[in-house]
């Protein structure tokens, strides 16, 4: 039985959020925001305090770290747990101030900064398993930053656990916290012979229990329309205006069907993301998205046969399509390695719950991971509606998420 305290982990939580780390879309340095190492010292620091010596953050705003294995078992793979310390750019992270309600007991939770966010129960039906436990929200005029500082503070709490109970047996344990993640760059910088590290699990996930080993996989398509451009005085039967021609393929998509709006589960799209031109030449872009590579290809046809039928009403005008990879889905490469998976649902079991298999719609941190090199689910922290200012998150499920984390270092001792 291993006991975290909720207290403790709450505490973290409340401290990590008050740090801005806010990254920017726009951003082309690494990292996107300078803010974000501040965050990323103080946990450095952190560490180091723990013990933990080669503790170390880097310029780019990653922190590495290892807590040495105490094992006596020679082969034990390393693990790494990872964290973004990045808040999403979608709502403001600035002077988050959070609120913790400690004995949380069914009401509706008013904001006291902004009356008009209410966290109502009614909503929010997972509040009920938090009765009489605490939950952590924000005040009303920012997003919480529980994703993914709930992650970090699990993390973190877990690390302070090994480094005081050397009885607990594991092998080498790798820490990483990302900058980044929220605007796709997470993995940018990232070292990962410093890491060494044989496989990973991102703490960046939702309910208690909930385990995430599939995520879409992603392109990027254009369709880049070229017209006939004569002088518009003297255009009568020449000019093919591009500018048209993409309206005409937009307008030809179907309306009920095959688009972020209209699909679920395990359902894929194509969305067009951005428009820009002239009336010589036009480009659509798209993002497409499916759990498998096949899916993908079938919309990627579907799409450019589509394009074909419009362009070839206008005659003279031509189309190329193009497509570029983004990431793939991180099932492709667990599927080689079943017991990475199987270990985290034994030991989200021992902290004492049901495991729920997921499927991200969308993509993580880990799918890029486990495509250069550390296959890498995600586990969950307990963070709800991320990217708003009703986030919040459940301290017991925060301190779940810690003991699954000591658990799952101590069966892969016990297997190795
Ligand atoms: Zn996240």
């Amino acid at each position: 039985m291993i006991n975290i305290s909720h207290d403790n982990v709450a505490e973290r939580l409340m401290r990590y959020v008050q740090v801005d780390t806010q990254s920017d879309p726009a951003g082309t340095a690494h990292p996107t925001t300078d803010k974000q190492k501040d965050l990323s010292r103080l946990l450095y620091k952190e560490l180091r305090g723990m013990g933990i010596t080669d503790a170390e953050t880097d310029e780019y705003g990653y922190v590495y770290a290892t807590i040495k294995g105490n094992s006596s078992k020679p082969n034990i793979p390393a693990i790494c747990f990872c964290s973004h310390v990045d808040t999403a750019p979608d709502c403001s992270g600035t002077n988050v101030k959070p609120i913790h309600h400690r004995y949380y007991k069914g009401e509706d939770i008013v904001l006291p900064d902004d009356n008009s966010q209410v966290l109502r129960l009614k909503d929010n039906p997972y509040l009920s398993q938090h009765i009489n436990h605490g939950v952590i929200t924000a005040s009303g005029l920012t997003l919480l930053g529980a994703d993914d500082k709930s992650g970090v503070a699990a993390i973190m709490e877990a690390a302070l656990f090994f480094m005081q109970n050397p009885s607990v047996k594991h092998g080498d344990i790798k820490i990483l916290f990302t900058p980044d993640e929220e605007v796709g760059k997470g993995t940018a910088k990232v070292n990962m012979q410093k890491l060494g590290a044989s496989f990973g699990y991102t703490l960046d996930g939702g309910e208690a229990g909930s385990l995430e080993d599939e995520t879409f996989s992603a392109d990027a398509a254009s369709i880049i329309i070229e017209g006939v451009i004569v002088h518009p005085g003297y255009a009568k039967g020449k000019l093919v205006n591009a500018l048209k021609i993409a309206g005409a393929v937009l307008n030809a998509l179907p309306a009920n069907e095959w688009s972020p709006e209209t699909t679920e589960g395990r359902e894929g799209f194509v969305h067009p993301v951005a428009v820009n031109g002239i009336a010589e030449k036009a480009t659509i872009q798209f993002i497409v998205r499916d759990f498998t590579v096949a899916g993908l290809q079938a919309h990627h046809d579907r799409l450019k046969k589509i394009a074909q039928e419009i362009v070839a009403e206008f005659p003279g005008a031509t189309f190329k399509y193009e497509v570029q990879e983004q990431y793939r889905n991180m099932k492709e490469v667990l599927d080689k390695y079943p017991h990475v998976v199987t270990y985290a649902e034994e030991a989200i079991e021992r902290a004492g719950l049901t495991v729920k298999k997921e499927s991200i719609r969308g993509g993580t941190d880990g799918s890029r991971f486990s495509y250069i090199g550390m296959p890498c689910p995600n586990i969950f922290t307990g963070m709800q509606n991320i990217h708003s200012k009703l986030e919040w998150v459940g301290t017991k499920d925060m301190a779940k998420a810690a003991e699954t984390i000591v658990h799952l270092a101590m069966i892969w001792e016990e297997r190795s």
